[in-house]
């Protein structure tokens, strides 16, 4: 059950689904299949550049972003992908909220549309704190296809996870 533990909250026929892939051994050829490309953001500039082009072509009105960075450090199973932060400090007197946008460093290696919907999650973020109708309704707005690679994306961490067991 721990080997699906990022996939809580889907049903149980899908779980059940899920758990033929990986008994048969069939999971990364599935993944495979479906996301054979590789992104080339390698860099946190590269990052910013490619984050900053999605907020002004889906979020002109939303906050410009401080900083965007691949972080290692980035826990993403208890950050529940990726993090948000605003960290406020006084700026000339005036409090001034810097948006920061840390991506957990796996997704420099993954498939493009993974990247794309780890960066939607954080800019819907920059409008909406909570993960609610509106917030789903904007990662949808940029990504029409978000809960599909959200999934998928859930799919491929359950594997990462299996392969380095295996070679542990
Ligand atoms: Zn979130």
């Amino acid at each position: 059950m721990s080997v699906l533990k990022y996939l809580g909250g889907y049903p149980p026929a899908v779980l059940d689904k899920v758990r033929q892939l990986i008994d048969r051994d069939e999971l990364g050829e599935y993944l495979h299949k479906r996301h054979p490309d590789r992104h080339e953001v390698q860099s946190d500039k590269a990052l910013y550049a490619y984050a900053d082009a999605l907020r002004q072509e889906h979020l002109r009105n939303a906050p410009g972003i401080d900083r965007v960075w691949y972080d290692s450090k980035l826990d993403v199973i208890s950050k529940a992908l990726g993090m948000h932060t605003a960290i406020s400090h006084v700026h000339g007197g005036r409090l001034k909220a810097r948006k920061e946008i840390r991506i957990a460093s796996l997704f420099r290696d993954t498939p493009p549309e993974f990247l794309k919907m780890i960066v939607v999650h954080e800019l819907a973020h920059l409008k909406e704190a909570e993960h609610n109708k509106a917030f789903y309704r904007l990662c949808e707005y940029m990504q029409p296809d978000y809960h599909q690679q959200e999934f998928d994306l859930r799919l491929y961490l359950t594997w990462r996870d299996l392969e380095a067991a295996r070679g542990a």
